[in-house]
């Protein structure tokens, strides 16, 4: 950071300003408006600023005299070497000078301003590109329309008695948050503020209600941010506290917002009861707390998520809860590795299973999945890979049927590696795909061969 940005009070302070030509007019003109006291200097000055009643004007080339009493000044002459020496004798009495387009010379700058008084926004490069700061300021002044002067204005006249009614600082924020986010902004946005006050009084008056926490239970997807929702998107944005495992990738966390507080409650394999029960007391100490609780994981929180479990205790509690799909890493790995979960000449139907073992063993409806035409995918199922083969084989499936495992899928580290269900555990245990893993089995595999040389996430 090369300068320091503050906002300094000059009402009725002796300001100067060098120069009487267009640019020192609408300089004076600024420091006017922020209430100063303007001495403008300039062997000839516009009529109409030297009849401003707060305007000294003094018709003369500048002398070092012209700097008595003052705290602040503007240089904008067009000549460097009155600029220069308008510098050196400020600085020499230590009043903060600014010359205009002149970095070098200031002892500070002039940001570009958004105006929505109290509301203000200062745009500044540092001197570096005055063209750049004002088409930023442009790019904002749509975001931020006229009327949030009135906004702040409001909050303004009620920021005293909403400190005193609500005193945890925590909880105050986001009584503030929610009244720009809702229903009482617009009302001030229109101009009913009769009806804003009326409401946000009624607010105040239900102490018990005054914020009340929920929890987004959020599906982030595979892992890369371009497949998430917009509803995800807003939600991260929104919330006050972040509890995330190992299943999120690092570029997601990264978007939910800045200032939230991140929880880390990553999840062991085989390790996974007592941490559930753990998390879900989590969300509702938080949500208790008055806070809007993000809770991100990865995929769709409803397949293998354990998703049903979390919300389940959340309404037991009466917590309020909003559940948002995420795609799930069958889909997301399928398309990114040009894997079709269904095509008519090899699969009708496909199914998802866990093959999370418990006691060692894999629990599953064999028979089911080693029916032909079908696509089985196996979530979590890594570690029992062995078994997983054999047993279909054992049921009927022919050792040649394709399988693929697919590494961090949809992420920039996704690597697929295919074989049979006779040939891939020897192959696997040579590669060593890492986690998350996804394996897929059945004809659609072999497909990868034919699409994945379109898709431009390919990684071999
Ligand atoms: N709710 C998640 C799944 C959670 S279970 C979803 O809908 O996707 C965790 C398992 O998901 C992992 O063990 C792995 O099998 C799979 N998985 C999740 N993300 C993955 C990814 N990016 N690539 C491959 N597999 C992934």
């Amino acid at each position: 950071m090369d300068f320091l940005p503050i906002f300094a009070n000059v009402k009725n302070t002796l300001c100067l300003v060098v120069g009487g030509g267009s640019v020192g007019a609408r300089k004076a003109g600024v420091l006017l408006e922020a209430g100063a006291k303007v001495r403008v200097v300039a062997p000839e000055i516009d009529a109409e600023l030297a009849a401003h009643r707060a305007v000294e004007a003094v018709i003369a080339r500048f002398e070092a005299t012209h700097l008595d009493g003052v705290k602040l000044v503007i240089a904008a002459t067009n000549d460097r070497e009155v600029n220069k020496q308008v510098s050196a004798q400020a600085q020499a009495r230590n009043i903060p000078v600014n010359v205009v387009d002149d970095p070098e010379l200031c002892s500070f700058i002039m940001p570009a301003i958004l105006d929505r008084s109290p509301l203000m926004v200062a745009f500044s490069s540092g001197g570096a590109s005055p063209v750049l700061t004002r088409m930023m300021r442009g790019k904002m002044e749509t975001v931020i329309p006229q009327n949030y002067s009135r906004l702040a204005g409001f909050a303004e006249r009620f920021r005293t008695a909403v400190k005193q009614r609500v005193t945890n600082p925590a909880k105050r924020r986001i009584f503030w948050e929610n009244v720009f986010d809702g229903v009482i902004a617009e009302k001030v946005l229109t101009g009913d503020e009769a009806s804003a006050e009326a409401m946000l009084e009624q607010m105040l008056a239900d102490e018990d209600n005054i914020v009340r926490g929920e929890v987004y239970l959020v599906g982030a997807g595979p892992g890369d941010p371009d497949l998430l929702t917009f509803r995800a998107l807003r939600l991260m944005q929104k919330a006050d506290v972040v509890v995330y495992d190992n299943l999120v990738s690092k570029p997601i966390v990264d978007m939910t917002r800045r200032d939230a507080e991140r929880i880390f409650v990553g999840k062991k394999r085989n390790d996974h009861t007592l941490q559930q029960e753990e998390i879900n007391l989590l969300l509702v100490r938080l949500a208790k707390e008055g806070k809007r609780v993000l809770r991100l994981k990865g995929g769709d929180p409803f397949i293998f998520g354990r998703g049903g479990e979390e919300i389940e205790t959340l309404a037991a509690e009466g917590i309020a809860f909003q559940v948002v799909p995420g795609i799930t890493a069958a889909s997301g790995v399928a398309s990114y590795a040009g894997i079709p979960l269904t095509h008519r000449d090899h699969a009708q139907s496909c199914v998802f299973v866990t093959g999370h073992l418990k006691d060692g063993t894999m629990n599953l409806d064999w028979e089911q999945l080693a029916r032909p035409r079908q696509t089985v995918v196996v979530y979590m199922g890594l570690h029992g890979l062995d078994t997983l083969c054999g047993k279909l084989i054992e049921h009927g499936l022919p050792d040649t049927t394709p399988i693929a495992i697919v590494q961090h899928g949809t992420q920039p580290t996704q690597r697929v590696i295919s074989g049979t269900l006779a040939t891939l555990p020897e192959i696997a245990e040579r590669e060593k795909p890492q986690a998350p893993t996804l394996i897929i089995i059945g004809g659609v595999v072999t497909l990868r061969d034919k699409l994945a040389w379109f898709h431009p996430q390919r990684s071999e």
